[in-house]
């Protein structure tokens, strides 16, 4: 078995992070950022199980497609000789009941999206794409429900989902489904990869500007804004977690570049980003090491390689 694409986080996930940090969120955006954390989660739980996999087969996790001008997403794709696996996994948590193809959580009226009709569209988009490839491999979909604090009432028995107590036969299923990938798999699975699309057109953020947002850096490890740099390396006053001084400044470069894609990146906007980094020079230093310098002098800023 082998990943051929890992998952990170998306884009919107990390983007509403640091507005959360730096602004707070409304509710509904803050419920919107708390679930993509949760789910998140529980893409990397199933992605903790799959990796022990030793099947033949290619795995690629966490892809935005689209086709015929709709996206569509996949939680996570296998890729074997004679047939594709696409599961979604829910994270969701409670008692819930499936009522005439609509999901509720139990004794309330709040609907939750229901899963089957996302992973069926997917599947739909999926198969299209596949063709236009040259593809025919059958699809099989599969709706994941990982948490075992998770019921589901009244579900008919012929609904593609899968709960956590199925979750170890299904990988034994997995891994026992025959397979022998050739050359010509591994240029499907680099096609699809290179379809990905790391930004969805679909992603809402809430309004913000520069000046609204706190500037300073925050811990890698528990978000805190009390970190001091003491030498080359950012101490957290509240974790007391170290992380190198370059390492502390990209992650707030790429940051701002996430929230300000069409702002050029100098060394006076990053060290006020910053707020905490005493040295201009190291500052200086370490864009020039990972970013592309453009112009000279005061006018210079740096770009992403
Ligand atoms: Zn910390």
């Amino acid at each position: 078995m082998d990943f051929y694409k890992k998952r990170t986080p998306s884009a919107e996930m990390l983007a509403l992070r640091s507005l959360y940090l730096r602004m707070g969120l409304a509710d509904s955006d803050r419920n919107q950022y708390f679930n993509l954390i949760k789910g998140y989660q529980g893409e990397v739980l199933f992605d903790g199980m799959t990796k022990n996999l030793t099947c033949d087969c290619i795995i690629l996790n966490d892809l935005l497609l689209s086709f015929g001008g709709n996206e569509f997403q996949i939680d996570t794709l296998m890729i074997y000789s004679a047939l594709i696996y696409l599961i979604d996994v829910k994270n969701f948590e409670g008692d819930h009941l499936y009522d005439k193809e609509k999901l509720y959580r139990l004794g309330s009226d709040y609907e939750l999206k229901n899963p089957l009709n996302q992973i069926q569209r997917c599947e739909t988009q999926l198969h299209q794409m596949l063709q236009s490839l040259g593809w025919k491999l059958p699809i099989h979909p599969s709706v994941i429900f990982i948490n075992p604090d998770f019921t589901l009432y009244q579900t008919p028995i012929d609904r593609p989902f899968l709960y956590r107590s199925q979750l170890n036969r299904f990988l034994q299923k997995l891994n026992q489904t025959p397979s022998k990938l050739t050359a010509k798999h591994w240029q499907l699975a680099e096609k699809i990869a290179s379809l990905h699309q790391t930004q969805s057109k679909n992603t809402k953020l809430p309004a913000y500007t520069y000046g609204q947002l706190k500037k300073g850096n925050f811990c890698e490890k528990c978000e805190s804004f009390s970190v001091t740099v003491k030498d080359r390396t950012m101490v957290c006053g509240t974790c007391e977690h170290k992380e190198p001084v370059g390492a502390a400044i990209m992650r707030a470069v790429r940051e701002f570049g996430l929230l300000f894609p069409g702002e050029r990146l100098t060394t006076n906007i990053i060290m006020e980003w910053c707020g905490i980094i005493p040295s201009k020079k190291c500052i200086q230093n370490t864009l020039g090491k990972h970013l592309e310098k453009c112009g000279v002098g005061r006018g210079s800023y740096y770009v992403f390689k």
